[in-house]
């Protein structure tokens, strides 16, 4: 029997930093919250440090007897270099090397990887993705990305760019303009904060509409619980909105199942937050997108980590790439 290892996970969000510590067997054994609005990166570097020094004291552990350390970060990143270029929510962090700052406070091993790939490790060794070796983990939040492990690997490509996958047009002539510069992107149809300001645009001048009186009377608070809330009272567009959603979810989903054959889908935040309302739709549709070769291989499920997948997910791409752990 080899010793329990202890691993630090970071997770490095717009508005707030978690740090957890965990055994590679997944017990979460504490964790802490750095607040990250418009902070300095001076400031929260040794305080990151510093945390993950606390973190192991409180469990009688040294810094040297942990394993190592990972960083689940948003993009833009240099990943290979764990460097955070230029979070669009943090303003004044630039070309921060977050992880050879970790490395150099820490004196352990460090590994860095974008928040989706880091969110499907931690489904894979801790959640939904537990013992599988073909699936894919969907962010569905305010924007998409995807974690796609395939053949028990996870797919990061060359430059490691794998699982962009919210940036994949699914509309030949389309208006619809991404947050990436794209029009037509499954994340400009799908995305919550695409479908907010789409809405938003759409309702400008309707202040009186039930999805605004949704979303308190403010056109500019419109969002995706709004419109939710709207469907449930059976408005008519929220429900025409609705059905487009779940069709281009279903078109999305297809092409995932029939380029990778997964045996489960797991999907984040919206499908856990609002539940059949938002995946039976999903399913209706799917015959239409994707063989039923397809279909019947793969269960499609809510995320089991839910609002912890960032504790987990800087911890699990620390097992992945420091330990080597894949599953079993
Ligand atoms: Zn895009």
């Amino acid at each position: 029997m080899g010793k329990e290892k202890y691993i630090l996970g970071y997770d490095i969000g717009g508005t707030k930093i978690g740090i957890g510590l965990a055994t590679a067997s997944g017990q979460l054994l504490g964790k802490k919250r750095v607040e990250n609005k418009d902070t300095d990166p001076d400031v929260i570097l040794p305080l990151l440090a510093q945390m993950g020094k606390e973190l192991a004291e409180e469990k009688n552990l040294k810094v040297s007897d942990l394993a190592g350390f990972g960083i689940s970060a948003p993009g833009p990143a240099d990943i290979p270099n764990g460097i955070l270029l230029d979070p669009p929510n943090n303003k004044k962090w630039h070309n921060v090397p977050i992880q050879g700052y970790l490395q150099n406070a820490l004196q352990i091993p460090g590994c860095f990887e974008n928040d989706a790939n880091s969110a499907a490790l931690a489904e894979w060794f801790f959640g939904a993705g537990k013992g599988k070796t073909d699936f894919i983990y969907l962010t569905m939040s305010t924007g998409i990305g995807a974690g796609i492990v395939a053949g028990n690997t996870l797919i990061r490509g060359k430059t490691f760019f794998g699982g962009e996958f919210g940036h994949t047009p699914i509309e030949m002539n389309s208006e619809r303009v991404c947050g990436c510069g794209h029009k037509g992107c499954y994340e400009a149809y799908c995305g919550g904060r695409s479908i907010a300001l789409y809405l938003q645009n759409l309702l400008k001048d309707k202040k009186d509409h039930p999805i605004v009186q949704f979303a308190g009377g403010k056109v500019e608070d419109i969002d995706m619980l709004a419109l939710e809330k709207a469907v449930r009272a059976n408005d008519p567009l929220a429900l025409e909105i609705w059905e487009e959603m779940s069709m281009r979810n279903a078109q999305a989903f297809g092409i995932l199942l029939n380029t990778f054959n997964p045996e489960r889908l797991i999907l984040g935040t919206l499908a856990w937050a609002v539940g059949d309302l938002y995946t039976d739709p999903i399913k209706k549709y799917l015959p239409r997108f994707a063989w039923k070769e397809m279909i019947d291989a793969c269960e499609i499920v809510s995320s089991e980590l839910r609002r912890d997948v960032g504790y987990y997910a800087g911890v699990a791409a620390a097992m992945y790439f420091l330990l080597g752990k894949r599953a079993e």
